[in-house]
């Protein structure tokens, strides 16, 4: 369905939890968090009746992402649940890897089409900083056991904050004999985010010539959403750039949020949107949660403002609470 600016949004990204493997300095802090009660959460059943008004408004793909929606117990049943609804072209999952080699197995029988696993450093000891957790090798399994699963796109997201600068080429590096897309994120100013360095797009590029030569642009992989890719002569994977504060791509943004609370976000730096588990727990049936959710994406933001002055209702929440 198309928004109040006439843009497309057939894209919902659906965090399930709040909770996480671990503590990424720029997402969470590192203890007193205050999370979720579990009864705050929507449950699978409620995500799936969501999900079925969503397909009904001619969404199409749909994205698993917390915190780490890993650490929520039987998210293959999730999967299987939304493989199953009508018009569903892709479910792909946003995770740190960490516990993924022994789940994926389970989640590509459910219907799992995508993965994208948020890596920073190859280096231990630094991983170990930055997520303030010794997982890195669980990490790397869970790479691998993705890379290893025929049929299952694989991108690594990296978001390059001063602290890994010397690890920007090592991971680039992943991409040169396998058909992997390794993306550098801009960190943006949401939550912890505003608090860190950021690296531009132009720096890390700078970085990645020096190492590699000239970056050629290249078409996007399967399933890209906003950037833009480019792969250094040899390269059997690609290298790819999501800048939304360097270079802003709102004007083509296709995507909503879902939190584990069951609000429905509709631009990432604003608070706005609509309390979808207050209508479904109050008994709303699909018409009404279909025109709840038509409403919210009348009235989705045009734009972010992120490098401008905070507004009234900017998003106050740290990246694991709102899905990111
Ligand atoms: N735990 C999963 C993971 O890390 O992939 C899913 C949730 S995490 C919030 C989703 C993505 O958001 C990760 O790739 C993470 O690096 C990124 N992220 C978190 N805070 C960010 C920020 N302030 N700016 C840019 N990306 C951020
Ligand atoms: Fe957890 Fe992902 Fe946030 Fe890191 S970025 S703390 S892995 S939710």
């Amino acid at each position: 369905m198309t928004d109040g600016y006439g843009r497309v949004i057939d894209y919902l990204r659906i965090s399930v939890t709040d909770r996480c493997s671990l503590r990424c300095c720029y997402c969470m802090p590192s203890d007193g968090v205050d999370w979720l009660k579990h009864e705050d959460l929507l449950t699978y059943e409620e995500i799936l009746t969501l999900c079925s008004a969503f397909c009904h408004l001619g969404f199409r793909r749909f994205r698993l992402t917390g915190g780490e929606p890993l650490v929520r117990r039987g998210l293959s049943h999730l999967v299987a649940g939304i493989h199953a609804l009508p018009g569903v072209e892709t479910i792909s999952l946003t995770t740190n890897g960490v516990d993924l080699a022994q789940q994926l197995p389970d989640l590509r029988k459910a219907g799992l089409t995508a993965v994208n696993l948020s890596l920073d450093t190859l280096d231990r000891a630094q991983y170990a900083s930055i997520t303030r957790r010794d997982l890195l090798p669980q990490a790397l399994a869970g790479l691998q056991a993705a890379l290893h699963t025929p049929g299952l796109t694989v991108k690594l997201n990296c978001v390059p904050m001063g602290e890994n600068d010397d690890q920007l080429v090592p991971l680039a590096a992943l991409a040169k004999d396998q058909p992997l897309s390794v993306r550098f994120i801009e960190l943006m100013p949401i939550g912890l985010g505003g608090s860190l360095p950021r690296r531009t797009e132009e720096e890390v590029r700078a970085r990645l010539e020096g190492a590699f030569g000239p970056l050629l642009p290249c078409p996007p992989p399967a399933g890209a959403g906003p950037g833009h890719y480019c792969a250094p002569a040899g390269f059997k994977g690609k290298i790819g750039f999501i800048s939304a504060v360097s270079h802003q791509f709102c004007q083509s943004c296709n995507r909503v949020r879902l939190t584990a609370t069951g609000f429905l976000k509709t631009c990432l730096q604003y608070d706005t949107g609509v309390d979808l588990r207050a209508l479904l727990r109050s008994g709303a049936n699909q018409t009404q949660l279909e025109a709840a959710i038509a409403d919210a994406l009348a009235h989705k933001p045009l734009q972010h403002h992120f490098g401008t002055a905070s507004r009234p209702n900017d998003e106050s929440h740290n990246m694991h609470q709102i899905g990111g």
